[in-house]
């Protein structure tokens, strides 16, 4: 059974529905852990939380604003940080060597399109199922 009441679902909607229309900006502070900054208030500054995402399962966690620590609630951050994930505008895993440090022994030029085994071992690849 579903526990949201129907007043909760709506305030899930709102969040989602003022996301879109406000702007946010995102910083990946560390793995995991993002800050995001509501460019659409004048002192942006004031209006700069951190939304955390569970590693391991990658759902939203909380988040650092008045509206999540006293309330619980889903606040317009944490729905701005999914958007964003989800669309792909956002990595709030980014693996840490970056771009692609083509690991010295990379063999994948000769493997037809499978990864090499240097570079599923330093993630830079995934082996396909
Ligand atoms: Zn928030
Ligand atoms: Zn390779």
């Amino acid at each position: 059974m579903s526990t949201k009441s129907p007043s909760e679902l709506e305030a899930d909607e709102t969040a989602q529905n003022r996301a879109q229309w406000e702007q946010f900006s995102f910083d990946v502070d560390s793995l995991g852990l993002i800050k995001v900054t509501n460019e659409s208030h004048e002192n942006s500054e004031a209006h700069q939380y951190t939304v955390s995402i569970d590693d391991v399962t990658e759902e939203l966690m909380a988040c650092t604003c008045p509206h999540h620590v006293h309330r619980n609630a889903y606040c317009k951050h944490m729905a701005a940080v999914e958007t964003a994930t989800d669309d792909g505008t956002l990595e709030a895993f980014p693996s840490e060597d970056k771009d692609d440090a083509e690991p010295e022994d990379c063999d994948c030029d000769g493997l037809g399109g499978l990864p090499c085994w240097p570079c599923v071992r330093v993630g830079r690849k995934e082996l396909p199922n």
